[in-house]
């Protein structure tokens, strides 16, 4: 068995929490040569950044501190005040955070869960409760009971028809009993959550000792419902680790990308039989900045200026030096040898310096002979000032050779980078259903690199011994893109450990200094064109500065691009995991709205929620395998339901444009801690080892590999599922004496297309849909006589008892039922 054994040398960041993280030296301090002065280059140090944790009023303080450019992404939480979660921050930044209304908290100063039942509404409540007449108020969503690390766990979700009321806000009661057939009691207050001016339910999660078997919701207006308890990741099968010979933990370390794509490579060379690579035809933009400087003093009488060439190309070389002349009356002039630029300043008619930072700056974009390529005053400054003269010439930076401290021993590579994806499957032919996995958009996420690695070594090393595995290789075809972000992947590793964009410039002046290096770069997860910002979606920034700058144009980044070409190119691929961190938190669609009216991206119809709730938790299941680690059905489902929309993500586009069942997932974070009570979050670069039962980059890597390879199941059978699904009016046709409630019920997941006035049904019929988000399959309220015609597809697009609604089948084979309600 081979093994790539380098390590990485981590300086362990530990636990990001409240740490300083000082990623570069501070800018400028490095003589590159005895003659050369850099020391005059003012540049801010953009690298002093640290974690707080945060609490926002909601998704609307949201949106305005991310269009603001605030780095809000990971780690978020939905808590019953608003939004918690941690930033990554300068201390400029934090003060201007606070301005804006956003609270900061102290260390373990979080929500948390009551775990004491509070006496609920009280007697006014109580007083309330009768029983319902057809037009109920109160529906339970949800009701799942978990179990992690010896606690039990209960989580309620329940809608009010009169959520959105404002004057009074309605109020929910939750209670439980202890088993079936026990009273109910140990009233609770639900929390009410409201998000972009729209109510969504009322919920609760609290520790319980005793599963129970019923629980019961009642509204302050006494509507009342109850709700029967179901598991959540309570019965999974065995996970494939359970077998002995079952081979697993090939990695030792974090991975930067050239060690990811090596290995990539090597896998292919090494199983031929079942591995390729496939190469990106896009080539990112690169490891790799122009060189600059700031130099001639400071805020008006600041110049700006950008080398042409690639500072490994020769722009590190360019110095600039400023040059005072004796004499009266001289013009600005520029004199160029070599790689050093000399601006000879202008005097006025009284000997003073006279050249301001607009003219000196106009003088090297025109006169440098090519070698700077872009000069101008500081930020938003009109360049008034008169520039001072340098004390030497001052050399242009790429600021790349400043490591951050920790960073891995080496060089890294620069320039464009061809992105190699991983293929692996027995019959590569397009016939098997595909997988894409997709690491690394965001460069600071290095867990969700080494998970995917994982789950390849997994696939390759257990296919000849282990049936399991074996099944998934012959079945499936996977691609894993293991760093689809190369460029500022690297820039994590080795500068500045917080970058979560890509590294393209797409600044304009104002925003294009070398005091804002570290903000510049697209969000890859916010360039695709479904949901996009572009259109007015919520939740991406328009700023080149924000870490969600949605970029330019949609699909601007060529990192983007090659997704489009590889799913466009390989339309086997059915299946798709955006893997991220951190946050333990399992997404689809919608995953994006527009703020105003909290329009989302069209739901998928019943059949496909249905589908990715039941994969859901057979992934997720195997997660918990590994050590228990649960992620709560709070943190499951539509990523704009239970936690902020992200315009232009991935998912959205592959979703609505090509089918795919696209997940995203937050690995890490959210460990339950049985010593403390408390859930636990992570981090982007927990330290490896760590606490094995807490945060520890190992320990995610194998739980999350665990989930991925389950995946591969999932679309094995997706892929052999030829059964026709079938389905049923509950209750069926007959003769009624009075109006009655109907719904559908189907045999696994499958969407259901109705209609009820004698028309033949067809894909365009009405489709049975969910009573609201969330929540199972609508009730029909039959009050006359009704026929209803339908037939029903599943996950795989098989159709119940064949019948082709495309066309007239003569058989007409679609399913019928009649309501009849005899009035006496
Ligand atoms: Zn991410």
């Amino acid at each position: 068995m081979r093994r790539t054994r380098q390590r990485i040398a981590l300086l362990a960041l530990p636990a990001l929490v409240g740490s300083m993280l000082v990623a570069t030296g501070p800018a400028g301090a490095d003589p590159t040569g005895p003659s050369v002065t850099v020391g005059q280059s003012h540049v801010d140090d953009p690298d002093a950044v640290r974690l707080v944790h945060i609490r926002l009023t909601g998704a609307d303080m949201l949106d305005r501190v991310t269009a603001a450019g605030f780095d809000l992404e990971h780690g978020l939480r939905r808590v019953p005040t608003g939004i918690e979660g941690a930033a990554v921050v300068t201390a400029e930044q934090l003060t201007a955070l606070k301005g804006m209304g956003v609270e900061v908290l102290a260390d373990g100063a979080g929500f948390a869960w009551a775990d004491e039942a509070d006496g609920g509404l009280g007697p006014a409540g109580a007083r309330a409760v009768q029983p319902q007449s057809h037009e109920a108020t109160v529906r339970v969503v949800r009701a799942d009971w978990f179990t992690t690390k010896g606690q039990g766990f209960l989580y309620v979700e329940a809608r009010t028809t009169e959520g959105q009321q404002a004057e009074p806000i309605v109020g929910m009661q939750l209670e439980n009993d202890s088993g079936k057939g026990t009273p109910f009691g140990f009233p609770r207050t639900m929390s009410r959550f409201v998000d972009s001016g729209q109510y969504m339910f009322h919920r609760n999660l609290f520790k319980l000792d005793t599963r129970p078997d019923t629980i019961r919701v009642t509204s302050s207006t006494g509507g009342v419902a109850t709700g029967s308890v179901s598991n959540w990741l309570e019965d999974a099968p065995p996970p494939l680790t359970a077998n002995p010979s079952y081979k697993s933990d090939f990695l030792d370390g974090y991975r930067h990308p050239q060690q990811l794509y090596s290995r990539a490579k090597e896998i292919a060379r090494q199983y031929p039989d079942i591995a390729e690579i496939v190469y990106l035809p896009n080539q990112t933009n690169g490891y790799q900045r122009k060189a600059q400087a700031q130099i001639g003093g400071t805020g008006q009488a600041a110049v700006v200026v950008t080398s042409a060439a690639w500072g490994h190309e020769g722009g590190n070389d360019i110095t600039v030096d400023f040059v005072d002349r004796p004499g009266a009356n001289l013009p600005l002039a520029v004199e160029v040898e070599g790689k050093a630029v000399r601006v000879l300043l202008a005097k006025d008619a009284a000997g003073g310096p006279a050249s301001t930072a607009t003219e000196v700056a106009e003088a090297l974009r025109t006169r440098s002979q090519g070698l700077i390529d872009r000069a101008h005053p500081y930020r938003a400054n009109e360049g008034t000032g008169i520039v001072a003269p340098t004390a030497g010439p001052v050399a242009l930076t790429d600021f790349l050779d400043q490591k951050r401290v920790g960073a891995p021993a080496g060089e890294v590579p620069r320039g464009p980078v061809t992105i190699p994806v991983l293929r692996i499957g027995k019959h590569r032919d397009g016939k098997k259903p595909g997988v894409l996995i997709q690491a690394q958009d965001h460069a600071r996420e290095w867990v969700p690199a080494t998970t995917s690695l994982e789950s390849a070594e997994r696939l390759v090393h257990n296919y000849r011994s282990d049936r399991e595995t074996k099944k998934i290789v012959d079945n499936t075809d996977v691609f894993f893109i293991l760093s689809n972000n190369p460029d500022g992947a690297n820039y994590s590793f080795y500068n500045f450990a917080s970058q979560r964009r890509n590294m393209t410039n797409h600044c304009p002046d104002a925003n294009a200094d070398p005091g804002r290096r570290n903000s510049w770069g697209v969000d890859l997860n916010r360039n695709y064109r479904v949901g996009s910002g572009h259109d007015g979606y919520a939740g991406a920034s328009t700023s080149c500065v924000s870490d969600t700058y949605q970029g330019p144009e949609k699909l601007s980044e060529p990192e983007s691009k090659n997704i489009i070409w590889l799913v466009e190119k390989y339309s086997n691929i059915k299946f798709m995991m955006s893997v991220h961190s951190n946050g333990g938190q399992l997404f689809w669609q919608p995953g994006a709205y527009i703020a105003d009216g909290r329009i989302t991206t069209p739901r998928p119809p019943l059949g496909d929620e249905a589908f990715y709730w039941q994969s859901a938790a057979r992934i997720l299941s195997q997660v918990k395998a590994h050590r228990e680690t649960v992620v709560t059905p709070e943190n499951v489902g539509g990523s704009s339901d239970v936690l902020y929309s992200s315009a232009g993500n991935v998912r959205e586009d592959l979703y609505h444009t090509y089918g795919i069942y696209a997940f995203g997932w937050e690995v890490g974070g959210s460990v339950y801690n049985p010593a403390t009570g408390d859930w636990q979050g992570g981090s982007f670069q927990p330290e490896w080892v760590g606490n094995p039962d807490l945060v520890s980059g190992h320990a995610e890597t194998m739980e999350y590999a665990n989930g991925i390879m389950e995946m591969f199941r999932v679309a094995a059978d997706w892929g052999r599922d030829k059964k026709d699904p079938t389905s049923q009016l509950v209750p069926g046709a007959g003769r009624y004496s009075k109006p009655v409630d109907v719904r559908f019920e189907t045999s696994e997941p499958a969407t259901v297309y109705y209609t009820t006035d004698g028309s033949r049904p067809t894909l365009e019929s009405p489709r049975y849909a969910a009573t609201e988000f969330r929540e199972p399959g609508q009730v029909f309220h039959v009050t006359e006589t009704t026929t209803f015609r339908w037939f029903s597809v599943d996950s795989a697009g098989n159709i119940e008892r064949n019948y082709d609604p495309t066309k007239s089948d003569r058989r007409n084979n679609y399913r019928t039922a009649t309501i009849k309600i005899v009035n006496r």
